[in-house]
């Protein structure tokens, strides 16, 4: 069949940043846009490092060693440190959206992945993912749905939401591919892992560019109190 294996594209993760932020206005949107991709980030160096490995046939992309970076107890694990360090910082506030911000990732990894999401960081264990990637038009369907949703409750601007719309329909010919549209990353290791993170900067840069210009009126604005607008 062929598949992108369960790479769930870096809009939606970004997407999850803007709820995570709505949610926390007072939290600046770098650090959950790293939050939302720390996960990522962290298979994107132990790929290039060979510690984790994905094995590419010329139709499909089978992500199937990804337990350090991507189990449910990493992703518990991360968030119990930045939730710790949030209340040690007395800024809970940033603690918890940040430890929000990592889980999102490995929630929505296992919406979309094939099942390989471990329990722990070991290769031992049940696999989670119920596969939406392996439904492409469902999948691309559910994932623009879930970027424009997060889109709304964050009151982006319409820029920012041409700029999501843009970002899935780039995706269509990865939710698609032809019979070999895989081979160039059969023959270079490091280039899906190189992909991945443009893919990922790319998205920072769109949110990073559109976000800021919303401005959030808090229901809870007292007269006369300042107006966030980060
Ligand atoms: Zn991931």
């Amino acid at each position: 069949m062929n598949s992108a294996g369960g790479l769930t594209y870096a809009i939606s993760h970004a997407s999850a940043a803007l709820a995570v932020k709505s949610r926390f206005p007072r939290v600046g949107l770098w650090p959950l846009l790293i939050a939302v991709q720390f996960v990522e980030l962290l298979w994107i160096l132990f790929t290039y490092l060979g510690i984790e490995h994905s094995r590419i046939t010329p139709n499909a992309v089978h992500l199937d060693f990804l337990p350090y970076s991507h189990s449910v107890g990493t992703g518990l694990l991360l968030a119990a440190i930045a939730w710790g360090f949030g209340k040690v910082a007395r800024r809970s506030n940033v603690g918890a959206a940040i430890a929000l911000g990592v889980l999102s990732h490995v929630a929505l990894d296992i919406i979309q992945h094939e099942p390989n999401i471990t329990l722990l960081p070991m290769q031992w264990g049940p696999r989670l993912g119920l596969n939406l990637q392996g439904y492409p038009v469902l999948d691309f369907l559910v994932e623009i749905a879930f970027c424009i949703f997060c889109w709304a409750i964050f009151r982006g601007t319409r820029g920012l939401l041409i700029g999501i719309v843009i970002f899935n329909l780039i995706n269509i010919p990865v939710m698609f591919p032809r019979s070999t549209s895989f081979v160039p990353l059969m023959e270079h290791h490091n280039l899906l892992p190189t992909l991945i993170l443009i893919q990922v900067i790319a998205s920072w840069l769109l949110v990073w560019w559109f976000g800021p210009k919303t401005v959030i009126f808090p229901s809870t604005t007292r007269p006369g109190a300042p107006t966030l607008q980060e």
